[in-house]
């Protein structure tokens, strides 16, 4: 079977230098200290490895999930997260991660690094929620209702854009989105030349120029790394700012392009009434 990648987020990228690509890493640096089976905020374990001086955080992990989930929207977390994984690799760099369990996209694998965990109360370190909301981000926009599998391996024609994790429906979120704000002027073009070239160092210095020439339509250098990761940052801005008094920006357009969908406004009450 495929193996899945994490959808990770690193703490590092938060200053604008844009280092190694979630997508394009692989795991082989994150080390599984233990992993449950999720029933909204109930575990059960389904492979537990404690590591020495890791026993501490695999026992507390109950708790903190307790919070995780306490801080994220219910019906999403209780459809599509149905495991809990420990990844680590060491303080800093990766933080969490999301990934499909199996190729229909269905269920979702939630990872956090131990090492990155805050002492105190989650909702109070910023860089922790931004990377949880970040993180449901992508289930909410690459699970089974928005893509399905594919076999296609370039992008098919504007119609509908192709993820690392399949075809997006034509109504999906992340679909409409690079309607929006990836097909116009060469944008998806330069992005997708850029994709193809074969050293990661070339590559991630071109992802750093296109971000440069386009800085005043992302929210973050992450952002610019694909259209998958811009949905996840703009989506995290829109729960975490105001809502835009005009539509003059793109990062405003970005912003209000989630106000037309009720459920994720309804989503953004839900989270900001657990961090308020
Ligand atoms: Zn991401």
């Amino acid at each position: 079977m495929k193996n899945f990648a994490y959808l990770i987020f690193m703490v590092l990228l938060f200053t604008e230098c844009l280092s190694l690509n979630g997508q394009l890493e692989d795991d082989a640096d994150l080390e599984t200290l233990g992993k449950w089976s999720v029933q909204g905020n109930q575990l059960k374990v389904i492979a537990k490895q404690p590591v020495e001086n890791n026993t501490l955080y695999v026992q507390n992990m109950a708790d903190y999930w307790k919070q995780i989930y306490e801080v994220l929207p219910k019906k999403g977390m209780d459809k599509y997260v149905t495991e809990l994984e420990l990844i680590t690799d060491g303080p800093s760099e990766t933080l969490a991660g999301v990934k499909p369990t199996d190729e229909s996209n269905q269920t979702w694998n939630f990872g956090i690094d131990p090492a990155d965990l805050p002492k105190g109360k989650i909702t109070e370190n910023q860089d922790f929620m931004h990377t949880l909301i970040h993180e449901f981000g992508h289930v909410l926009t690459l699970n089974n209702t928005q893509i399905e599998p594919s076999e296609a391996e370039y992008q098919v024609g504007e119609d509908r854009y192709l993820t690392m994790e399949g075809l997006a429906f034509k109504k999906s979120y992340i679909n409409q989105f690079v309607q929006e704000f990836w097909y116009k002027e060469d944008r998806i073009e330069s992005w997708d030349e850029i994709q193809s070239i074969r050293s990661e160092r070339k590559k991630i210095d071109r992802i750093t120029l296109f971000y440069l020439n386009h800085k005043d339509a992302f929210f973050t250098a992450y952002a610019a790394e694909s259209p998958e990761e811009d949905i996840a940052e703009s989506w995290t801005y829109f729960i975490l700012k105001e809502r835009p008094q005009n539509d003059h920006t793109e990062l405003n357009k970005k912003l209000l392009f989630f106000y037309q969908y009720e459920e994720l406004v309804a989503m953004r009450s839900e989270i900001l009434a657990t961090i308020f």
